[in-house]
């Protein structure tokens, strides 16, 4: 594979013979995006799209962030993103892909029976199992709720129907114990604390954001929970969930505090949507299949392609980004689609997550190191920006990743410096000098040159 890290990564990645039929698997916004790229890069070929939802494609973030403010579901469609129904030939919602085989010379998709009476199945009777065959078939299946076993009783929020059926749970004086303090449980807190719940969110680690944000951000977020009305309690790690209650962990691993609840929500993360395909391909330790930027599937036909949360990127210069991310979902289509129809493809932007919970719009971009420490611009009471930046010398600092609170103008600086793998050396008194423009605390020779990866 050529590299050019800040340009387009040209993969010779195209299928030989071109593609004639694409069947997409999957119809959240990565797999919307595919058929919408696909359309938009000139492919006039048959697509069918299979969806284990029976509604129309829709936006996630907004479950969370605007749960009681937004009850209808925000239809991807509605928001510009391309419509199934016009860019599909065939549609096929209410279907579990359930089996994949695939070679040089395309694939065989196994599809399970449509769910009983839904009305819009365009291809074979709704209670029967279909195989379909395509010239290739893109994988988009998402991400699934991490459901510890034997926890009974909890509900979960990462669907339309996990909305509708929480918000009619929810009301003032409600106790609400939500399990996990990341991104989702924080949105969540917020939104249901605003409504007048007794919420309590419960955390196994140190601090919130923790796995995502490291020990040191993550307890800048800690006092956002008390200023939302939120009991926030670290440190604490749950052994049971049952209907009505949440025990967390006594000394020496015995049963210890039980809390009360009238809703349990566990948001303890995600795992990619792939259990159907163990044993078919090889997945990485979280279980997401491992990509190129052309969506190329690691050990696997190139008739086969991945995007979105289902998926983890080798990025040129950042080494394995693990999928999650709706920027992602959003914005790898491109390349994938670029890749199958031997276009050349872009370079994947910097890796970028955004979040609004408890009163506070975050921004998280790029992929830190170890060795990267925080350098503080803005107001840490305030409005401000944690850069990530590797010791470098002579009162410089090579930036690795960015998160910032409140302060959306330094976001698409961010996302530029970063793009393409680049690590930009960063004059570490001018950046955090929050009056100065992030781009302009790059050292001139840094600004237009190849962008340096990790050695
Ligand atoms: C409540 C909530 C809030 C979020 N907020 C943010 C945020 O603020 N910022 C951010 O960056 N990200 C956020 N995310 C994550 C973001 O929504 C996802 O990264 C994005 O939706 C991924 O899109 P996708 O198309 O890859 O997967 P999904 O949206 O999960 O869509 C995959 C689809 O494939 C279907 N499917 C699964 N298996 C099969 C199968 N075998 N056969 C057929 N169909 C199948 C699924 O049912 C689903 O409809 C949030 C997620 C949730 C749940």
């Amino acid at each position: 594979m050529g590299r050019d890290y800040r340009g387009s990564v040209s993969v010779p990645a195209a299928p030989s013979p071109a593609p004639r039929s694409v069947v997409v698997v999957g119809t959240g916004l990565a797999g919307l995006r595919t058929v919408a790229e696909l359309r938009a890069q000139g492919f006039d070929g048959e697509v069918t799209v299979v969806g284990a939802e029976a509604v129309p494609p829709y936006d996630r973030p907004p479950l969370s962030k605007e749960l009681f403010s937004r009850v209808e579901p925000v239809w991807l469609s509605g928001e510009g993103y391309g419509d199934l129904a016009d860019l599909a030939d065939r549609v096929l919602p209410g279907r579990r892909a359930t089996a994949v085989r695939a070679d040089d010379d395309g694939v065989d998709l196994t599809v399970g029976p449509a769910d009983a009476g839904d009305p819009a199945q365009g291809h074979g009777a709704a209670g029967e199992a279909l195989t379909l065959h395509a010239d290739v078939a893109v994988l988009a299946t998402g991400a699934e709720p991490v459901r510890p076993a034997g926890w009974t009783g909890a509900a979960e929020l990462h669907t339309v129907a996990d909305a509708a059926a929480l918000r009619g749970r929810l009301s003032a004086g409600t106790r609400l114990v939500v399990v996990g303090a990341g991104w989702i449980g924080a949105e969540l807190a917020g939104q249901a604390a605003a409504q007048g719940c007794a919420v309590t969110v419960v955390e196994a680690a140190p601090t919130p954001l923790h796995r995502q944000l490291g020990a040191d951000l993550g307890a800048r977020t800690a006092p956002w929970y008390a200023a939302a009305g939120v009991e926030l309690r670290c440190g604490a790690p749950v052994t049971a969930v049952e209907p009505g209650a949440v025990t967390l962990a006594g000394p020496d691993g015995a049963p210890g505090e039980r809390l009360a609840a009238d809703v349990v929500v566990t948001a303890v993360g995600v795992r990619p949507a792939t259990r159907w395909l163990a044993g078919t391909l090889p997945l990485t330790g979280r279980g997401a299949l491992r990509v190129d930027p052309a969506g190329r599937v690691a050990g696997a036909p190139a008739s086969l392609r991945a995007v979105g949360d289902c998926a983890d990127m080798e990025v040129p210069g950042l080494g394995l980004v693990p999928g999650g991310h709706w920027d992602a979902a959003l914005t790898h289509p491109a390349g994938l689609v670029a890749g199958l129809l031997g276009h050349e493809v872009p370079a994947p932007g910097a890796p970028y997550v955004f979040s609004t919970q408890l009163g506070h719009d975050l921004a998280f971009v790029g992929a830190p190191t170890d060795a990267a420490t925080v350098l503080l611009r803005g107001d840490p009471d305030g409005a401000w920006t944690a850069l990530l930046v590797e010791p470098g010398p002579d009162g410089t600092g090579r930036l690795t990743a960015g998160f910032t609170v409140d302060r959306p103008r330094d976001v698409v600086p961010l996302r530029k410096l970063l793009a393409g793998g680049a690590r930009p050396l960063l004059d570490r008194a001018r950046a955090a000098d929050a009056a100065v423009p992030l781009r302009k605390a790059v050292l001139a020779a840094d600004r237009a040159g190849p962008a340096a990866g990790p050695a």
